[in-house]
């Protein structure tokens, strides 16, 4: 079976339990979760039991081990997470606002994952795997860009795939080198999995179908498009494809385009068609809503399938 890597934050998430705007005054809050849009999907794909690995930095302090926990039961190759003596791991606080809208505080780039090189662990497991999924939170800085493209050219060099989620939070956008490192990315993109407007960031074109042709033409392989509540769009050269979302209770909307896009991602390299690996992708983002946690709602194949059959 193709080995999946992802590279990039490690975090702890720490949720307020009200609503509200930001972080100016005392709120309760609940945490910390594992997190990282990279964990999340790299668990994601760990709990569908296909090989897969992460390569990422953390410190030696009780937020790492919350992840490094998390992740390894769930069946990630953690060798390359590089696990930082007197490091401290990184942080997202997050608040949703009345109208769904979510403000966050991170510390990412000063934390453990703030620089990530290729131990020697991390450069056995780029040689080892066929697809890198990339995502476009983790190009924040600029030891990290360079561990993601270096690898990322190294694995389709070696006739590997890429997928990219670019994954943008405005709080991030302006990181140094981000944008000309995402053009890097999709220039060597095989599967792009953007999320609402994220489909106009590499085209020129303002309607769906004309984005969709000239990224197409750019040499993507296939665009899925994730919309959230209202379901998700595949498309390819050969036509389109649209299934709706699953009726579901939204608790926490966090995680659920990184279980989708890892659910997704896991079942077009296993070789299956483009409407059961949307069927399947559906499902893991609805059951990812349903939990409180960013990587709580994470689902093994089981579930998923228990959940379909329902
Ligand atoms: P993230 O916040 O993790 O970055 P995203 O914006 O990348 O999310 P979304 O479009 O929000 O991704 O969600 C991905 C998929 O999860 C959707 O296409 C849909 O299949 C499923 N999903 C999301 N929200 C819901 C919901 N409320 N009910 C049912 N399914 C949902
Ligand atoms: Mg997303």
């Amino acid at each position: 079976m193709k080995k999946i890597l992802t590279i990039g934050e490690v975090l702890v998430e720490i949720i307020a339990t009200d609503r509200g705007n930001g972080f100016r005054s005392a709120v309760p809050l609940v945490g910390p979760f594992p997190s990282g849009a990279p964990a999340i999907f790299i668990d994601q794909v760990g709990k569908l039991g296909h090989p897969c690995a992460i390569i990422s930095a953390v410190g030696d302090d009780d937020f790492g081990w919350v992840n490094t926990e998390r992740l390894k039961t769930d069946g990630v190759d953690i060798s390359g997470i590089n696990v930082i003596a007197g490091g401290t791991t990184g942080s997202a606080f997050v608040r949703y606002r009345e109208d769904g809208s979510r403000a966050f505080v991170f510390n990412i780039r000063h934390s453990a994952c703030g620089t990530i090189e290729l131990t020697d662990a991390a450069k056995q497991l780029v040689a080892e795997a066929s697809h890198l999924h990339v995502m476009g939170t983790s190009l924040y800085a600029p030891s990290v860009i360079e561990t993601v493209l270096s690898s990322m050219h190294a694995i389709k060099a070696r006739g590997g795939t890429v997928s990219f989620d670019p994954n943008l939070r405005p709080e991030i956008l302006n990181s140094p080198g981000m944008r000309e490192a995402l053009q890097s990315v999709i220039a060597e993109t095989d599967l792009f999995l953007p999320s609402g407007d994220e489909l106009y960031l590499f085209a020129s074109a303002r309607t769906e179908e004309a984005a969709v042709q000239e990224l197409l033409a750019k040499g993507v392989k296939a665009i899925v498009l994730k919309q959230g509540a209202a379901g998700a769009t595949y498309y390819d050269a050969k036509g389109s494809l649209t299934r709706p979302s699953m009726k579901v209770e939204e608790v926490d909307p966090t995680g659920a385009g990184d279980c989708f896009g890892a659910t997704f991602v896991t079942l077009w390299l296993e070789g299956e068609t483009p409407q059961t690996a949307l069927r399947y992708a559906n499902a893991a983002g609805a059951l990812a809503v349903t939990k409180t946690g960013p990587m709580e709602g994470a689902s093994s194949r089981t579930e998923i399938d228990t959940f379909l059959a329902a």
